[in-house]
């Protein structure tokens, strides 16, 4: 069966705002609160966020005040799943019917769920549970339990009693009914009947479930699904946001790959230097440098990662300076680069091509300089060898190739070790 979910958001609120926040606008209106700003987004804009990202949730209704629709404009994203806006009425409850009446006119009959736009931290969870408890003539609502003690009070302030708070709930959003359900109880109540006590008296929806004898059913929630009312409220907001999106950014941290590939020239010598590391031979590497074919193409995969151009760029062969450099300056001078930018490195592994000499019994030794070199654990570092199989100048032992991988993280705090 395939039941197919809406969510009303209501956003038409305009007469109540968060003093001394914000400037008019043209017409003199302050920026209603759902429009303002939680980080990036406004809270309206997170509220929807959390309904269009929900895999129950098929569509996703914004009820605004007729005056909005230019800010609204201007405040929300693109999202996926996302009506159409509906203008509302006066009070909340005829912005409820308003949009009750345009899903109505869609034909839409199925599980609708109406929510507070100013409550952006609804959890993913709740929103599923109450989904699962609506049935015929019965609504559901999320509510957290008291923790207070509950004092009622003369209009003088007198205490008159304490109120036993067991079994007593805050209710929050979103209330979930069957459409065919809270549509002909708004419906009623926008005509007057049953009630008999005029279309605005309700603040939120199950009341108007209750007040027609219907039944309705509690899911325990967390009070972080809070409605954003005063200034306080907002600063907390904006804190559980500051916090929520670091959380993120250590989740999706920025890992970024590069590679490096370098040939040296086979001469007539007596040493190379692979990986930092000397090895007695009889021929030597030709270069302007130092020739560590290894080395450079580590440093090039690191500047890779940073896209920071290569070893040619930075330290350009003409340049006379560079004459007969140790490579470990050019890879110092990359990590320093990679560092900057907030790099932290993983690993680094570097694959050497040539018939001779054999590298096995050097990598244990041009591993321990890698790793010294970069700062980091043995085993981040990787070095391997091949041969070209005889076949090419490689393979004719006419020069040594590298190649050089690095996988770095960006904007993380390091824990690496
Ligand atoms: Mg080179």
């Amino acid at each position: 069966m395939n039941i197919k979910t809406l969510a009303i958001i209501v956003a038409g609120g305009s007469g109540w705002r968060l003093s001394g926040l914000q400037s008019p606008d043209e017409n003199g209106r302050g920026v209603p609160k759902q429009y303002m700003l939680l980080s990036t987004q406004c809270i309206l804009d997170h509220t929807i966020s959390c309904f269009t990202k929900h895999r129950e949730i098929d569509h996703v209704m914004v009820v605004i005040h007729r005056e909005d629709q230019a800010v609204y404009d201007r405040m929300i994203s693109n999202h996926e799943k996302l009506l159409p806006v509906v203008l509302g009425g006066d009070s909340r409850q005829q912005s409820v019917y308003c949009g009750l009446e345009a899903a109505n006119k869609t034909g839409f009959d199925a599980k609708v769920l109406i929510h507070d736009g100013v409550r952006p931290f609804i959890d993913a969870q709740t929103i599923s549970q109450v989904l699962a408890k609506i049935s015929p003539q019965n609504g559901t609502l999320p509510a957290h339990r008291v923790a207070d003690t509950l004092k009622k009070s003369t209009n003088e302030l007198k205490v008159i009693e304490t109120i036993a708070r067991d079994n007593v709930f805050c209710a929050q959003t979103p209330q979930g009914f069957l459409m065919g359900d809270i549509f002909q109880v708004h419906k009623d109540a926008a005509e007057d009947k049953n009630t008999g006590e005029g279309v605005s008296r309700f603040t939120d929806d199950a009341s108007m479930f209750e007040a027609v004898g219907l039944s309705v059913s509690i899911v325990d929630a967390p009070a972080s699904n809070f409605k954003i009312t005063t200034a306080d409220d907002l600063d907390r907001a904006r804190h559980m946001v500051a916090k929520q999106q670091k959380e993120v950014t250590k989740l999706h941290a920025d890992i970024r790959t590069g590679n490096g590939y370098d040939v040296h020239a086979l001469i007539p010598g007596d040493e190379i230097i692979l990986c930092g590391h000397k090895i007695a031979f009889n021929k030597s590497l030709k270069g302007h440098s130092d020739a560590d074919a290894a080395l450079h193409a580590l440093t090039d995969a690191l500047l890779g990662t940073i896209g920071s151009g290569d070893i040619g760029s930075h330290f350009p062969p003409s340049d006379p300076q560079w004459k007969d450099a140790a490579s470990d300056y050019f890879l110092t001078t990359a990590l320093e680069l990679v560092r900057a930018e907030g790099g932290v490195i993983n690993n680094i592994d570097i694959t050497i091509i040539c018939e001779a000499p054999k590298i096995g019994p050097h990598r244990q030794a041009m591993r321990e300089k890698l790793a010294q070199l970069c700062d980091l654990a043995l085993g981040r570092v990787s070095v391997k060898a091949t041969t070209n199989e005889e076949l090419g100048f490689l393979g004719r032992s006419e020069g040594i190739a590298a190649i050089a991988t690095t996988t770095i993280s960006f904007g993380i705090e390091s824990t690496l070790t």
